[in-house]
Protein backbone atom coordinates (compact mmCIF):
# COMPACT_ATOMS: atom_id res chain seq x y z
CA UNK A 1 0.00 0.00 0.00
CA UNK A 2 3.21 2.39 0.84
CA UNK A 3 4.40 2.21 -2.54
CA UNK A 4 1.08 2.43 -4.22
CA UNK A 5 0.24 5.51 -1.99
CA UNK A 6 3.66 6.99 -3.08
CA UNK A 7 3.56 6.37 -6.79
CA UNK A 8 0.52 8.10 -6.44
CA UNK A 9 1.94 11.30 -4.85
CA UNK A 10 5.33 11.30 -7.14
CA UNK A 11 7.28 9.51 -9.71
CA UNK A 12 8.58 6.54 -8.71
CA UNK A 13 10.00 4.54 -11.53
CA UNK A 14 10.21 1.18 -11.17
CA UNK A 15 12.92 -0.66 -14.00
CA UNK A 16 12.81 -4.64 -13.67
CA UNK A 17 14.97 -7.37 -15.16
CA UNK A 18 12.33 -8.85 -18.27
CA UNK A 19 14.15 -11.95 -17.97
CA UNK A 20 14.99 -14.28 -15.30
CA UNK A 21 16.13 -17.67 -15.84
CA UNK A 22 17.33 -19.71 -13.22
CA UNK A 23 17.85 -23.60 -13.46
CA UNK A 24 20.62 -26.38 -14.36
CA UNK A 25 21.87 -25.85 -18.34
CA UNK A 26 20.16 -22.35 -18.71
CA UNK A 27 23.35 -21.17 -19.85
CA UNK A 28 22.72 -22.62 -23.41
CA UNK A 29 19.44 -20.70 -23.33
CA UNK A 30 21.21 -17.26 -23.91
CA UNK A 31 21.14 -16.87 -28.08
CA UNK A 32 17.53 -17.60 -27.53
CA UNK A 33 17.28 -14.96 -25.35
CA UNK A 34 18.55 -12.52 -26.94
CA UNK A 35 16.44 -13.26 -30.11
CA UNK A 36 13.33 -12.88 -27.50
CA UNK A 37 14.43 -9.41 -26.24
CA UNK A 38 15.84 -8.18 -29.63
CA UNK A 39 19.16 -7.44 -28.49
CA UNK A 40 20.91 -7.32 -31.58
CA UNK A 41 23.67 -8.80 -33.55
CA UNK A 42 27.01 -7.60 -32.05
CA UNK A 43 28.12 -8.27 -28.36
CA UNK A 44 30.89 -7.57 -26.12
CA UNK A 45 31.37 -10.46 -23.42
CA UNK A 46 32.84 -9.41 -20.28
CA UNK A 47 34.61 -12.41 -18.73
CA UNK A 48 36.77 -13.57 -15.98
CA UNK A 49 40.26 -15.04 -15.47
CA UNK A 50 40.61 -19.11 -14.54
CA UNK A 51 37.37 -21.50 -14.88
CA UNK A 52 35.71 -18.29 -15.98
CA UNK A 53 37.58 -17.92 -18.92
CA UNK A 54 36.08 -21.45 -20.23
CA UNK A 55 32.89 -20.61 -19.16
CA UNK A 56 33.13 -17.23 -21.27
CA UNK A 57 34.31 -18.92 -24.35
CA UNK A 58 31.14 -21.67 -23.88
CA UNK A 59 28.77 -18.61 -24.40
CA UNK A 60 30.92 -16.77 -26.69
CA UNK A 61 30.70 -19.71 -29.09
CA UNK A 62 27.17 -20.34 -28.67
CA UNK A 63 26.12 -16.79 -29.60
CA UNK A 64 28.96 -17.00 -32.18
CA UNK A 65 27.18 -20.31 -34.09
CA UNK A 66 23.91 -17.85 -33.60
CA UNK A 67 24.75 -14.88 -35.78
CA UNK A 68 26.27 -12.72 -33.03
CA UNK A 69 29.08 -11.48 -33.39
CA UNK A 70 31.49 -11.14 -29.93
CA UNK A 71 34.24 -9.71 -28.64
CA UNK A 72 35.35 -11.10 -26.24
CA UNK A 73 37.22 -9.14 -23.17
CA UNK A 74 38.69 -10.57 -19.91
CA UNK A 75 38.77 -8.48 -16.22
CA UNK A 76 40.42 -9.19 -13.01
CA UNK A 77 39.30 -6.40 -10.65
CA UNK A 78 36.53 -4.14 -10.93
CA UNK A 79 38.12 -0.87 -10.51
CA UNK A 80 37.65 2.60 -12.48
CA UNK A 81 41.08 1.72 -14.07
CA UNK A 82 39.59 -1.63 -15.65
CA UNK A 83 36.38 0.09 -16.43
CA UNK A 84 37.34 3.33 -18.27
CA UNK A 85 39.96 1.30 -20.23
CA UNK A 86 37.25 -1.11 -21.49
CA UNK A 87 35.22 2.06 -22.23
CA UNK A 88 38.10 3.66 -23.97
CA UNK A 89 38.80 0.38 -26.13
CA UNK A 90 35.13 -0.08 -26.86
CA UNK A 91 32.93 2.98 -26.72
CA UNK A 92 31.57 3.83 -30.44
CA UNK A 93 32.67 0.44 -31.65
CA UNK A 94 28.13 -0.24 -32.47
CA UNK A 95 27.87 -2.75 -29.62
CA UNK A 96 24.34 -3.73 -29.29
CA UNK A 97 24.44 -5.47 -25.81
CA UNK A 98 26.79 -6.75 -23.28
CA UNK A 99 26.98 -10.14 -21.59
CA UNK A 100 28.68 -10.70 -18.21
CA UNK A 101 30.05 -13.79 -17.68
CA UNK A 102 31.65 -14.51 -14.26
CA UNK A 103 31.81 -13.41 -10.35
CA UNK A 104 30.86 -10.55 -8.91
CA UNK A 105 33.74 -8.26 -10.18
CA UNK A 106 32.53 -9.23 -13.42
CA UNK A 107 28.84 -8.49 -12.86
CA UNK A 108 30.09 -5.33 -11.84
CA UNK A 109 32.33 -4.33 -13.82
CA UNK A 110 30.34 -5.22 -17.32
CA UNK A 111 26.88 -3.72 -15.64
CA UNK A 112 28.80 -0.45 -15.48
CA UNK A 113 30.45 -0.24 -18.63
CA UNK A 114 27.28 -1.57 -20.32
CA UNK A 115 25.48 1.75 -18.77
CA UNK A 116 28.28 3.90 -19.65
CA UNK A 117 27.64 2.54 -23.24
CA UNK A 118 23.52 2.99 -23.06
CA UNK A 119 23.57 -0.43 -24.73
CA UNK A 120 21.07 -3.69 -22.35
CA UNK A 121 23.28 -5.95 -20.23
CA UNK A 122 22.82 -9.91 -19.81
CA UNK A 123 23.85 -10.79 -15.98
CA UNK A 124 25.07 -14.34 -16.32
CA UNK A 125 26.65 -15.27 -12.59
CA UNK A 126 29.11 -18.10 -12.26
CA UNK A 127 29.37 -17.18 -8.55
CA UNK A 128 26.42 -16.39 -5.97
CA UNK A 129 28.51 -14.37 -3.99
CA UNK A 130 26.18 -10.97 -3.29
CA UNK A 131 23.28 -9.38 -4.78
CA UNK A 132 24.64 -7.04 -7.17
CA UNK A 133 24.29 -10.15 -9.88
CA UNK A 134 20.64 -8.59 -10.46
CA UNK A 135 20.67 -5.66 -9.46
CA UNK A 136 20.82 -1.65 -10.49
CA UNK A 137 24.21 -0.96 -8.29
CA UNK A 138 27.64 -1.68 -9.27
CA UNK A 139 30.53 -1.44 -6.90
CA UNK A 140 33.51 -0.24 -8.37
CA UNK A 141 36.73 0.43 -6.63
CA UNK A 142 38.33 4.09 -7.09
CA UNK A 143 35.58 6.16 -7.93
CA UNK A 144 35.49 8.26 -5.15
CA UNK A 145 33.02 5.95 -3.13
CA UNK A 146 33.70 2.70 -1.57
CA UNK A 147 29.47 1.86 -1.28
CA UNK A 148 27.33 0.83 -4.98
CA UNK A 149 26.46 3.02 -7.35
CA UNK A 150 23.61 3.35 -9.58
CA UNK A 151 24.24 1.83 -13.05
CA UNK A 152 21.05 0.00 -14.97
CA UNK A 153 18.93 -3.14 -14.46
CA UNK A 154 20.13 -6.15 -16.35
CA UNK A 155 17.64 -6.75 -19.05
CA UNK A 156 18.23 -10.42 -18.54
CA UNK A 157 19.91 -12.78 -15.84
CA UNK A 158 20.71 -16.30 -16.50
CA UNK A 159 21.68 -17.94 -13.26
CA UNK A 160 22.41 -21.51 -14.58
CA UNK A 161 23.03 -23.25 -11.00
CA UNK A 162 25.18 -26.06 -12.50
CA UNK A 163 27.51 -23.23 -13.36
CA UNK A 164 27.21 -21.62 -9.71
CA UNK A 165 27.74 -25.08 -8.19
CA UNK A 166 31.24 -25.54 -9.23
CA UNK A 167 32.25 -22.17 -7.63
CA UNK A 168 34.18 -22.44 -4.31
CA UNK A 169 31.85 -23.28 -1.23
CA UNK A 170 33.40 -19.49 0.35
CA UNK A 171 31.18 -17.62 -2.40
CA UNK A 172 27.68 -19.34 -1.90
CA UNK A 173 28.36 -18.51 1.55
CA UNK A 174 29.43 -15.29 1.50
CA UNK A 175 26.26 -15.03 -0.97
CA UNK A 176 23.82 -16.07 2.02
CA UNK A 177 25.89 -13.65 4.26
CA UNK A 178 24.86 -11.04 2.44
CA UNK A 179 20.87 -12.03 2.31
CA UNK A 180 21.30 -12.72 6.05
CA UNK A 181 22.34 -8.83 6.26
CA UNK A 182 18.44 -7.81 4.95
CA UNK A 183 17.22 -8.39 8.89
CA UNK A 184 18.73 -5.45 10.00
CA UNK A 185 18.71 -3.57 6.78
CA UNK A 186 15.11 -3.48 6.81
CA UNK A 187 15.18 -2.82 10.56
CA UNK A 188 17.06 0.20 9.41
CA UNK A 189 14.72 1.11 7.11
CA UNK A 190 11.50 1.30 9.39
CA UNK A 191 13.87 3.48 11.97
CA UNK A 192 14.31 5.80 8.76
CA UNK A 193 10.56 5.98 7.94
CA UNK A 194 9.94 6.71 11.43
CA UNK A 195 12.17 9.47 12.41
CA UNK A 196 13.47 11.03 9.04
CA UNK A 197 9.98 10.86 7.67
CA UNK A 198 12.18 8.69 4.36
CA UNK A 199 9.86 6.78 2.41
CA UNK A 200 9.76 2.98 2.92
CA UNK A 201 8.20 0.71 0.50
CA UNK A 202 6.52 -2.09 2.34
CA UNK A 203 6.49 -4.53 -0.43
CA UNK A 204 9.99 -3.87 -1.48
CA UNK A 205 11.27 -4.28 2.44
CA UNK A 206 8.94 -7.46 2.80
CA UNK A 207 10.24 -9.03 -0.02
CA UNK A 208 14.24 -8.51 0.70
CA UNK A 209 13.18 -9.70 4.13
CA UNK A 210 11.92 -13.22 2.63
CA UNK A 211 15.29 -13.71 1.01
CA UNK A 212 17.41 -13.53 4.76
CA UNK A 213 14.41 -15.63 6.18
CA UNK A 214 14.38 -18.33 3.34
CA UNK A 215 18.20 -18.86 3.68
CA UNK A 216 17.82 -19.35 7.39
CA UNK A 217 15.03 -21.54 7.10
CA UNK A 218 17.40 -23.63 4.29
CA UNK A 219 20.48 -22.41 6.30
CA UNK A 220 21.39 -26.30 6.34
CA UNK A 221 21.24 -27.27 2.51
CA UNK A 222 23.45 -24.15 2.04
CA UNK A 223 25.99 -24.77 4.28
CA UNK A 224 25.96 -28.75 2.29
CA UNK A 225 26.18 -26.59 -0.89
CA UNK A 226 23.88 -29.09 -2.44
CA UNK A 227 22.13 -27.72 -6.17
CA UNK A 228 19.03 -27.15 -4.05
CA UNK A 229 21.07 -25.08 -1.54
CA UNK A 230 22.60 -23.19 -4.45
CA UNK A 231 19.40 -22.33 -6.29
CA UNK A 232 18.17 -20.96 -2.60
CA UNK A 233 20.74 -18.46 -1.97
CA UNK A 234 21.02 -17.80 -6.24
CA UNK A 235 16.89 -16.84 -6.18
CA UNK A 236 17.54 -14.87 -2.77
CA UNK A 237 19.74 -12.46 -4.38
CA UNK A 238 17.32 -12.63 -6.96
CA UNK A 239 14.72 -11.93 -4.96
CA UNK A 240 16.74 -9.08 -2.94
CA UNK A 241 18.27 -7.35 -6.31
CA UNK A 242 14.32 -6.96 -7.19
CA UNK A 243 13.73 -5.36 -4.01
CA UNK A 244 15.83 -3.00 -4.78
CA UNK A 245 14.80 -2.31 -8.33
CA UNK A 246 11.41 -1.86 -7.00
CA UNK A 247 12.80 0.19 -4.29
CA UNK A 248 14.85 2.54 -6.44
CA UNK A 249 17.41 2.48 -4.14
CA UNK A 250 19.86 0.52 -1.93
CA UNK A 251 17.68 0.89 1.10
CA UNK A 252 15.78 -2.38 1.58
CA UNK A 253 19.14 -4.59 1.08
CA UNK A 254 21.93 -2.24 2.91
CA UNK A 255 21.47 -0.68 6.25
CA UNK A 256 24.13 -0.56 9.02
CA UNK A 257 25.74 -3.86 8.51
CA UNK A 258 26.20 -2.87 5.32
CA UNK A 259 27.90 0.49 6.34
CA UNK A 260 29.99 -1.78 8.89
CA UNK A 261 31.12 -3.48 5.90
CA UNK A 262 32.46 -0.79 3.77
CA UNK A 263 33.88 0.70 6.88
CA UNK A 264 36.25 -2.02 7.49
CA UNK A 265 36.89 -1.73 3.53
CA UNK A 266 38.35 1.63 4.47
CA UNK A 267 39.98 0.52 7.84
CA UNK A 268 41.61 -3.00 6.59
CA UNK A 269 41.53 -2.75 3.37
CA UNK A 270 38.54 -4.80 1.75
CA UNK A 271 39.77 -7.88 4.18
CA UNK A 272 37.38 -10.37 3.70
CA UNK A 273 34.11 -11.06 0.79
CA UNK A 274 31.34 -8.23 1.44
CA UNK A 275 29.43 -11.00 2.40
CA UNK A 276 30.98 -12.52 5.35
CA UNK A 277 32.04 -9.18 6.39
CA UNK A 278 28.04 -8.14 6.27
CA UNK A 279 27.44 -11.35 8.60
CA UNK A 280 29.32 -10.14 11.06
CA UNK A 281 27.82 -6.55 10.80
CA UNK A 282 24.32 -8.06 11.27
CA UNK A 283 24.81 -9.95 14.50
CA UNK A 284 26.36 -6.73 15.97
CA UNK A 285 23.46 -4.51 14.28
CA UNK A 286 20.78 -6.66 15.26
CA UNK A 287 22.00 -6.11 19.45
CA UNK A 288 21.37 -2.45 18.59
CA UNK A 289 18.18 -3.33 17.25
CA UNK A 290 17.21 -5.88 20.31
CA UNK A 291 16.83 -8.38 18.12
CA UNK A 292 17.42 -11.90 18.66
CA UNK A 293 21.46 -11.33 17.74
CA UNK A 294 22.20 -15.01 19.27
CA UNK A 295 19.95 -16.95 17.16
CA UNK A 296 21.18 -14.97 13.98
CA UNK A 297 25.19 -15.70 15.32
CA UNK A 298 24.28 -19.43 15.52
CA UNK A 299 22.80 -19.24 11.90
CA UNK A 300 25.53 -17.99 10.81
CA UNK A 301 28.22 -19.59 12.56
CA UNK A 302 26.35 -22.69 11.52
CA UNK A 303 26.58 -21.59 8.18
CA UNK A 304 30.33 -21.78 8.36
CA UNK A 305 30.39 -17.97 8.08
CA UNK A 306 33.28 -16.28 10.30
CA UNK A 307 31.78 -14.72 13.92
CA UNK A 308 34.61 -13.48 14.96
CA UNK A 309 37.44 -10.75 14.01
CA UNK A 310 39.86 -13.41 14.27
CA UNK A 311 37.90 -15.64 11.98
CA UNK A 312 37.89 -13.24 10.01
CA UNK A 313 41.40 -12.95 9.87
CA UNK A 314 41.33 -9.12 11.33
CA UNK A 315 42.92 -7.35 14.52
CA UNK A 316 40.08 -6.99 17.02
CA UNK A 317 41.06 -3.24 17.19
CA UNK A 318 39.86 -2.94 13.84
CA UNK A 319 36.58 -4.04 13.94
CA UNK A 320 35.64 -1.22 16.73
CA UNK A 321 37.71 1.45 14.59
CA UNK A 322 35.54 0.44 11.83
CA UNK A 323 32.32 0.52 14.12
CA UNK A 324 33.23 4.11 15.01
CA UNK A 325 33.34 5.55 11.13
CA UNK A 326 30.31 3.23 9.72
CA UNK A 327 27.56 6.16 10.21
CA UNK A 328 29.91 8.55 7.89
CA UNK A 329 30.03 6.09 5.00
CA UNK A 330 26.82 7.00 3.51
CA UNK A 331 25.62 10.29 5.73
CA UNK A 332 22.48 10.89 3.99
CA UNK A 333 21.60 6.84 4.97
CA UNK A 334 19.96 7.06 8.23
CA UNK A 335 20.89 4.03 10.47
CA UNK A 336 21.28 2.53 13.75
CA UNK A 337 23.94 4.06 14.44
CA UNK A 338 22.60 7.51 14.24
CA UNK A 339 24.19 10.76 12.80
CA UNK A 340 27.20 10.83 15.37
CA UNK A 341 27.81 7.16 15.38
CA UNK A 342 29.27 5.06 17.61
CA UNK A 343 32.20 6.17 20.69
CA UNK A 344 34.83 3.97 21.09
CA UNK A 345 34.16 2.54 24.19
CA UNK A 346 30.11 2.32 22.96
CA UNK A 347 31.89 0.28 19.90
CA UNK A 348 34.03 -1.79 21.80
CA UNK A 349 31.28 -2.58 24.15
CA UNK A 350 28.87 -4.05 21.45
CA UNK A 351 31.36 -6.29 19.84
CA UNK A 352 33.10 -7.72 22.86
CA UNK A 353 29.22 -7.94 24.22
CA UNK A 354 28.21 -9.92 20.59
CA UNK A 355 31.30 -12.00 21.00
CA UNK A 356 33.28 -10.49 17.97
CA UNK A 357 36.47 -9.72 19.76
CA UNK A 358 37.13 -10.67 22.86
ZN1 LIG B 1 25.49 -6.55 -0.06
Amino acid sequence: MNLLVFMLSSKHVIDLPKKVVVGSGVINDIPSIVKELRLGSKALLVSGPNVKVVIGEGVANLLSSNDVDVEVVVVRESTSDVVEDLLGKFSGKGFDFVVGVGGGKVIDVSKYVAARLGIPFISVPTAASHDGIASPFSSIRGLGSVVSIKTRTPVAIVADVDVISKAPKRLLLAGAGDLVGKFTAVLDWVLAHRLKGEYYGSYSASLALLSAKHVINYSELIRGSTLEGVRIVVEGLISSSVAMCIAGSTRPASGSEHLFSHALDVVANYPALHGEQVALGTIMMAYLHGRNWRRLRRTISMLGLPTTAKELGIPDVKVVEALTIAHKIRPERYTILGESGLTWEAAERLARITEVIS
